[in-house]
């Protein structure tokens, strides 16, 4: 049985180390390009969101090359994602392909549910085999998110731009052909190292801008346009609202025990929003509010047609005391030239407002200088 789930950033690593562990094969398909998102684009309905369209796109070549079981989250608690599998399903059998479409219904059976997917995936795998490959996979995980940590910090500062990056993606594939727990610790630790050892700017105190919004968009490079590279270019550290080890480990386990990691953003959008709206429109409500005073600014990633992060955009402008924000709406249309040009003109608005903070609280005569990177 051939297995396959669509991409949403480096996901895919942890989900084939943990099939592989239980002996069940996964076919990735190819990194999501514009080829995926014109497959996506021509068999869905023009009004659905960047996710449905790309994770269609995925589905359609991991069945080209040969996926029989297609696995799609579902199930409440997930906006109008919930049903798109359903969806998806009818648009490809209508296409004339064959498959089975599993969905994992994550939020309501959390870690149970995932288990017993992959027990049943795997031909019924004892369950101490399926413990230790989840484990092994949400460590990949785990891995992957605190690299992406430390290169948001020296993109920033690197001397020679790109090195992080570069360094970044050597590491997802040693993070991915890593085969014991062992060799994924001197993996990590190794390359934690070596992008501490880039040579970087220490005199420069760059700008912070969270990137916040839509969960799908903002964990995938392809579609937000690799925002996050782009910032760092401008000098500019990055601290994403989410992390797929995060998301996990509270979706899975805690949850389940009523520990939220969103209380304190939903606390502080309660002012303006009371309740969920759906997908993370709430969460996009709160994070400004909870980071004023701690970051400089924040990119709002939000899809064309979302429901959920249109409310979110409509109430931002309605709250007082709240950093600067620049909403990105991402869909088919968007073009890399005009995402560039909104981001320049975000940072240079970004540092004079701190240049004039300084300079508010200067003692007189004092000059003080930023420079733009
Ligand atoms: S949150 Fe918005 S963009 Fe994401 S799947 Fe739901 S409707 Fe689509």
């Amino acid at each position: 049985m051939r297995i396959t789930i669509p991409h949403i950033g480096n996901m895919y690593i942890a989900f084939r180390s943990m099939f592989n562990g239980v002996g069940v094969e996964m076919v990735v398909p190819p990194p999501t390009s514009k080829k995926t998102l014109s497959l996506g684009v021509k068999y869905s309905p023009e009004f659905v969101c960047l996710p449905f369209k790309l994770t269609l796109g995925n589905f359609i070549e991991a069945l080209d090359m040969g996926a029989e079981v297609l696995i799609q989250a579902g199930g409440p608690g997930l906006c109008r994602y919930g049903y798109y599998a359903r969806d998806q399903e009818k648009i490809l059998k209508d296409l004339g392909y064959s498959f089975e479409m599993v969905t994992t219904e994550l939020f309501e059976s959390k870690i149970v549910g995932v288990a017993n997917l992959a027990k049943r995936l795997s031909n019924n795998a004892p369950f101490t085999r399926i413990a230790s490959a989840m484990r092994f996979g949400m460590a990949k995980i785990a891995a992957m998110d605190d690299i992406e940590r430390t290169v948001h910090q020296v993109r920033a500062r690197e001397l020679q731009k790109g090195t992080a990056t570069r360094l970044y993606r050597e590491a997802v594939q040693a993070i991915d052909d890593a085969q014991d727990g062992r060799t994924l610790k001197s993996v990590t630790k190794d390359y934690t190292g070596r992008l501490r050892a880039v040579p970087m700017n220490t005199e420069i105190e760059p700008l912070i801008v969270g990137i916040m919004g839509e969960f799908f968009i903002v964990l995938d490079p392809f579609s937000n346009m690799d925002v996050e590279i782009e910032l760092g270019k401008l000098g500019v550290e990055v601290r994403r609202s989410a992390y797929v080890s995060h998301w996990l480990k509270f979706s899975l386990f805690l949850n389940a025990f009523g520990i939220s990691e969103k209380d304190r953003i939903h606390q502080a959008a309660q002012p303006y929003l009371k309740r969920d709206v759906g997908g993370d429109g709430w969460e996009s409500i709160g994070e400004p509010i909870l980071h004023r005073g701690e970051y400089d600014g924040m990119v709002h990633l939000a899809p064309f047609t979302c429901m959920p992060e249109i409310i979110a955009q409509n109430i931002m402008p309605t709250i007082k005391d709240r950093l600067p924000v620049l909403t990105i709406t991402c869909d088919e249309q968007m073009g890399r030239s005009g995402m560039l040009t909104r981001l320049e003109a975000f940072v240079d608005l970004l540092w004079k407002k701190r240049t004039s903070r300084q300079m508010e609280r200067a003692p007189e005569g004092r000059v003080f200088s930023v420079g733009l990177k």
